[in-house]
């Protein structure tokens, strides 16, 4: 297991996580992730090693997919940063890779996600 530190663009909001080493990322087709065009880790994180941002008004939140994907963001600079899935992210959390410090998220393989055509309640997974 690895610890990963990451934050958004202008700084304010940070998180970390812990997860074995990230050698591969994933893009998805859905309407949202084609339009915000990030690269995602490849599994959810669960939500017991993980640690959010400690400042929850620093963060905007999209409600999407029957309102159970819950994507964050930061109010002042905009860049999405994480996705948590379920009521509270009971499902653990999808980061932003672009977000994570010393991480070239444009050189992982890339793998991915056929969001489109999967049933939207049931996720990218
Ligand atoms: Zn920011």
């Amino acid at each position: 297991m690895k610890d990963y530190h990451a934050s958004c663009h202008c700084g304010r909001v940070r998180f970390s996580f812990r997860s074995p080493e990230i050698n591969t990322g994933c893009r998805c087709d859905c309407s949202l992730c084609m339009r915000r065009a990030a690269v995602l880790s490849p599994r959810y994180i669960p939500r017991s090693d993980f640690t959010p941002h400690s400042d929850p008004s620093d963060l905007g939140v999209y409600l999407w997919n029957e309102k159970v994907l819950s994507n964050y963001f930061c109010k002042f600079c905009g860049i999405f940063t994480y996705i948590g899935d379920g009521e509270n992210a009971k499902d653990g959390y999808r980061v932003n890779l672009g977000c994570v410090e010393g991480l070239d998220a444009l050189a992982l393989e890339i793998r991915c996600i056929d969001g489109k055509s999967i049933p939207v309640v049931e996720g990218a997974g």
